[in-house]
């Protein structure tokens, strides 16, 4: 008798989520080959070689790559890749390391939340409530450990997911019980062809294959994802949040601000707390609070178990972290705001004159959207990058001093000259971190450091 042939895995990519998805692959029982285009961090080779996978690295072979049946790509392996571009044209099936262990999902439910901003700041305030109610839960994706790796080493009844837009270039069948899309502004235009309208699309993947029953969550204020949904449906039922009080919907589900409190309105029950309360500060948390919330009410949580999480969860390291106050001077580190959305609220909640350090990697930055904020609230900026034009030549006629550096301890060293007693210095930089660090947390940690030195 002829037995089932055994189905042949290959992931391309070998870091968390590549790993992730060989380890569950072999787990249920896939031939799997493992090929990294570039050099494997000795941690992930390492755990290939004691698991016994075949891997590659340094170059993709061919012939091992197009007998696949099924190909997990990583997200973070563009389309342009030659064999990524083979692999396509041979009809081979590929599809993300979410979409592949969606497919041993079992019963367990999943929320799974994604943006251009907060959505690590979500995903693990949502972790929190659910964990503080006791669920048998997980945080997974693009924070903590792959979806795939979980799940093949300790499966839960519930996965809170923080999805980037890449990952859900590749889902197939993917489909979140509970779906939150939080903003969206311009980001990653580079993998997008520089066409927004693509990043828009990939981002409403997220609830392509959502039903009746599902939930998705979503921004009222945010006029992208409003302008896509009155020209293109959802099946799953839709929960807003807003901040505009004259934009309240007090009929139906969702979450408001109002006289200073938070709502959170579920199956007819409603949960309020002063935003006083909320641990985590600025405005842009009171969004990422009520998506968390709603999510966790449609999840079955009691209302006391969301309130206590949300008056403990101070936030995470790098965004908007406070770092030390030094001579009556506040250092705050936004290391994690990559993008120029994320500066303009993290200036929106500084209440001080700020001296702002900016600067990195651009990708195409057009700071428009914070100039106004800059002139009312700015006195100095400093900027932290190889490239400092662009910021020169943006803000030289509204800010006098500009100051370029191009160390963390220079940057921290002249912003502390040029503040006063009652300023706070901002690393807020909208830009990425490679020129000059090997990631944000590199840039973040620099920067604390420096600040400690003072
Ligand atoms: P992500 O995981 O989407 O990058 P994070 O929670 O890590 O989001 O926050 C990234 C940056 O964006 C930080 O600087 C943070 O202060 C800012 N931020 C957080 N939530 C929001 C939001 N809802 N809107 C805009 N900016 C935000």
């Amino acid at each position: 008798m002829e037995g089932k042939q055994t189905q042949r895995l290959v992931i391309l990519g070998a870091a968390e989520s590549g790993v992730g998805a060989a380890l569950l692959g072999r787990l249920q029982g896939w031939d799997v080959f493992v090929s990294d285009g570039g050099i494997i961090k000795p941690g992930f080779r390492a755990e290939l070689q004691e698991s016994g996978i075949e891997f590659e690295e340094g170059s993709h072979t061919e012939e091992k790559i197009l007998n696949a049946d099924c190909i997990v790509k990583s997200p973070g392996i563009s389309d342009k890749v030659a064999i990524v571009k083979q692999v396509r044209s041979a009809g081979i099936e590929v599809c993300s390391e979410i979409e592949f262990a969606y497919r041993y999902k079992g019963d367990s439910k999943i929320i799974a939340i994604t943006g251009s901003n907060g959505k690590s700041t979500t995903t693990k305030l949502t972790y929190e409530v659910l964990k503080n109610a006791a669920y048998d839960v997980a945080m997974v994706g693009n924070i903590g450990y792959s979806f795939a790796r979980q799940m093949a080493e300790r499966p839960c009844k519930w996965y809170v997911m923080e999805i980037s837009s890449f990952q859900l270039d590749d889902i197939h069948w993917f489909r979140p019980d509970v779906a939150v899309l939080l903003n969206i502004t311009p980001d990653h235009l580079d993998r997008y062809d520089y066409k927004f309208e693509n990043y828009v699309e990939s981002k409403f993947r997220i609830t392509k294959n959502q039903i009746a029953t599902d939930f998705f969550v979503v921004n009222r204020d945010d006029k992208v994802i409003m302008n896509y949904l009155e020209t293109h449906s959802t099946h799953a039922k839709i929960l807003y949040f807003t901040m505009d009080e004259n934009n309240i919907d007090l009929e139906n589900d969702g979450g408001y601000i109002s006289d200073g409190n938070l709502y959170v309105k579920y199956d007819g029950d409603t949960m309020g707390m002063s935003i006083h309360e909320l641990a985590l500060k600025g405005k842009h948390n009171r969004y990422n609070s009520m998506a968390a919330g709603i999510s966790s009410r449609v999840a079955g949580i009691r209302k006391l178990k969301i309130r206590e999480t949300f008056e403990a969860f101070e936030g995470l390291e790098h965004r908007l972290e406070y770092v030390a106050t030094i001579r009556g001077v506040r250092f705050v580190n936004d290391s994690k705001a990559t993008n120029v959305n994320s500066v303009w609220f993290a200036l929106e909640c500084m209440e001080q004159p700020v001296i702002l350090i900016l600067g990195g990697q651009d990708k195409g930055n057009d700071y428009s959207e914070i100039l106004e904020l800059v002139r009312e609230k700015v006195k100095a900026i400093v900027c932290l990058g190889l490239d400092n034009k662009p910021i020169h030549d943006f803000f030289g006629d509204d800010i006098e001093t500009i100051y370029d550096t191009r160390t963390a301890s220079d940057a921290v060293g002249a912003a502390y000259l040029l503040a006063e007693k009652g300023d706070v210095v901002l690393l807020s930089p909208a830009c990425a971190s490679f020129d000059l660090f090997k990631n944000y947390e590199d840039r973040g940690r620099q920067f604390k450091a420096a600040v400690q030195n003072l």
